[in-house]
């Protein structure tokens, strides 16, 4: 019989996953899909380890109107496709692990507590990270499973990179910057020996250009400092975050205006970055495509932003060896790529503007100091990773 590990990565509306098979040498994938559109016009779509396409179904509305509903309908598709598999183990991808998780960890009912708390740290994804968790617990409850944080791989920053300057009583409740996308961020450092051996020891800024996004500035693989911080909200512009704000601003929302705390989260984590600028979309390849004059400044305030921050991470590196960028806009979008580039030029940063189109993995000049890179991000990989070697130690220990 087959070991399989099952992969979840739960969101508001959409529920991504994988199936990795239990190989010798590690992890291979399987089966990658994704339940989306749910509550409003859920679709089941999932592709094998190559790309051919093994389900794209409309689901019923009315049934799929929730986290649990859509996992119910992916456990059915698995049954039928994986009906010989034991399923060892399920991973999950929990944004916010909090002062206390510096790894990834076996779920239990007191995890579970200790995450929830969490929630108003992370409104956007931590509820839905848990919804996934309590309908596996409900539809396989001897399966065990794992959460594996965004936050884990940037717990070794040191104290100048991450204490908040607040008062000691208000930062004793676990203020403090964290740092997002520790996921992602863990599989470059995890490629970086083959894909770029010349900088793999180096001084490293990756850029994570998706929907959320941010920098880390790694020094031999290791995170040294991030753009984001305490919440998922600081630093870049994303597509509905603002990115670094004036504190001031939020105090002027609520005083002012007079917006009730659910309606500033609301402007927060879901009306402000690109489709705050833009009012048009809050998805990167619309606005590049559109030439109105909001569209422009939403784009261009997110170069604008992101060569700032890069900027502001070389200092603290003490200048840069390498620039690599992952996630949807900067795998996809050479034109982000180029100008956020050109604006790093200072940094001894030279484009190769045909390796750049072909998306090729080196995008800078060969005579270039600071190299730049296009590497694929695989979140999935590090969390089938973790959970295996969760469950091989919580074997080896029972
Ligand atoms: P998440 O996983 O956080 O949902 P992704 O890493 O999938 O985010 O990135 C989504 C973003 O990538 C969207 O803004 C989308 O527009 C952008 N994107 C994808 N392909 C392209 C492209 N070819 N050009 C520009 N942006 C792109």
């Amino acid at each position: 019989m087959e070991d399989v590990v099952l992969v979840i990565n739960a969101g508001s509306s959409s529920l991504k996953f994988c199936v990795y098979n239990a190989v010798a040498d590690g992890w291979r994938l399987s089966t990658r899909g994704q339940i989306e559109g749910i509550g409003t016009a859920p679709r089941f779509s999932a592709k094998d380890d190559v790309g051919v396409r093994l389900a794209d179904e409309r689901l019923d509305k009315d049934e799929i109107h929730d986290a649990a509903a859509a996992l119910g309908a992916l456990a059915a598709w698995l049954r039928s496709q994986y009906h010989a598999a034991h399923v060892i183990g399920v991973g999950h991808r929990v944004v916010h692990g909090g002062a206390h998780f510096a790894g990834a960890t076996l779920v239990t009912p007191d995890v579970v507590e200790q995450l929830r708390a969490l929630v108003p740290l992370a409104p956007l994804h931590q509820p839905h990270n848990l919804a996934a968790i309590g309908a596996v617990s409900e539809r396989l409850p001897h399966v065990p499973q794992v959460a594996c944080f965004d936050t884990a791989f940037h717990r070794g920053q040191p104290e100048v990179a991450t204490v908040i300057p607040l008062p000691r009583e208000i930062r004793g409740g676990g203020v403090q910057r964290y740092g997002f996308h520790g996921l992602s961020y863990e599989y470059i450092a995890s490629v970086l020996p083959q894909v770029a051996p010349d900088i793999a020891d180096g001084r490293v800024v990756v850029a994570h250009l998706g929907s959320g996004a941010s920098l880390c500035a790694m020094k031999q693989r290791r995170s040294v400092d991030s753009t984001l911080g305490f919440t998922a909200l600081d630093g870049l512009c994303m597509g509905t975050r603002p990115g670094a704000l004036d504190p001031g601003v939020v105090l002027y929302l609520f005083q002012t205006l007079g917006l009730s705390a659910a309606e500033v989260e609301a402007i927060l984590y879901r009306k402000s970055g690109l489709i705050g600028i833009s009012g048009i979309s809050n998805d990167m390849r619309e606005l590049v495509a559109n030439a109105a004059p909001a569209a422009r400044l939403a784009v261009d305030y997110f170069v604008y932003r992101a060569i700032k921050e890069i900027g502001a991470l070389a200092a603290v590196l003490g200048g840069i060896d390498g620039l690599v960028f992952t996630a949807g806009i900067g795998e996809n979008s050479a034109e982000i790529r180029r100008r956020i580039c050109e604006g790093s030029a200072w940094l001894g940063l030279e484009l190769d503007a045909a390796a750049n189109d072909a998306r090729k993995t080196r995008i800078s000049a060969s005579r270039s100091r600071v190299s730049a890179w296009v590497i694929p991000t695989n979140e999935e990989l590090i969390i089938a990773r973790h959970t295996g070697a969760v469950l091989g130690l919580t074997q080896a220990q029972v």
